[in-house]
């Protein structure tokens, strides 16, 4: 096939102890999934089935990169949170059965301009351009389940120039890994390449440029992002 313009380039992820990179088909985020994150957003945490908005597959970052302030915001969010890659497509898939689909978990940042979100928020809008801009997607190496199986417990830490700021147990969850699938699979058809950030805890709060912003999550060691000054039109 001949396209009539260069097809972008496929956004992918690495892959913890490979050379091959894992093809990110599209990005999907739980929101509120944490009791005392939901608080903090002025929000009773209920077991209302979970919600999702998503991101554009090339808003991915490699851990280690520098992300630079972007346009827009003057309240630039980090969120850790807890990445699951999907391995194999499945439809009505139920919450027994969805490890099954589950190719391996990364460590994720949410990178979120808070101020237009709540603003859309308050409105009744959508959250793109409070979730979804470039760059927007911060996701470390995939720890494949073949390799270490499921990461289903265990701390969850976020720092900032050393300072932590979120602290909390992957147990702490509302909605679990296997539930957050079945529910998203009843929607549509989940694909190889789809990745789902799962939610992120309490003590969210800004990045300025200059800042080192730590993900740690037990048994996938830890991700770091530097923030740079703002983006240039150039
Ligand atoms: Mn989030």
């Amino acid at each position: 096939m001949n396209f009539v313009l260069e097809p972008p380039p496929q956004a992918t992820v690495a892959v913890q102890g490979q050379r091959d990179r894992f093809p990110v088909r599209r990005i999907f985020c739980v929101g509120r999934n944490y009791a005392e994150h939901a608080r903090e957003m002025g929000k009773d945490p209920d077991r209302d089935p979970p919600f999702f908005f998503t991101k554009p597959a090339d808003a991915v970052v490699d851990a280690g990169e520098t992300v630079a302030y972007p346009p827009l915001t003057k309240n630039f969010h980090y969120e850790a949170e807890l990445v699951v890659a999907i391995g194999k497509r499945g439809f009505n898939v139920k919450p027994a059965d969805a490890r099954d689909y589950i190719y391996g978990y990364a460590i994720g940042n949410d990178l979120t301009r808070r101020d237009l979100q709540l603003d859309a928020r308050g409105k009744g809008l959508p959250w793109d351009w409070g979730k979804a801009f470039d760059r927007s997607a911060v996701c470390g190496p995939i720890h494949r389940v073949q390799d270490e199986g499921h990461i289903e417990k265990g701390a969850i830490t976020l720092s900032v120039n050393g300072v932590v700021k979120q602290t909390a147990d992957l147990t702490d969850l509302i909605w679990a890994v296997p539930d957050i699938i079945s529910f998203l699979a009843r929607s549509m058809v989940i694909e190889p390449g789809d990745l789902i950030y799962t939610g992120t805890p309490a003590g969210v709060g800004p990045l300025v440029p200059g800042d080192l912003c730590l993900v740690q999550i037990d048994g996938l060691g830890s991700i770091s992002t530097t923030i740079s000054g703002e983006i240039s039109a150039s």
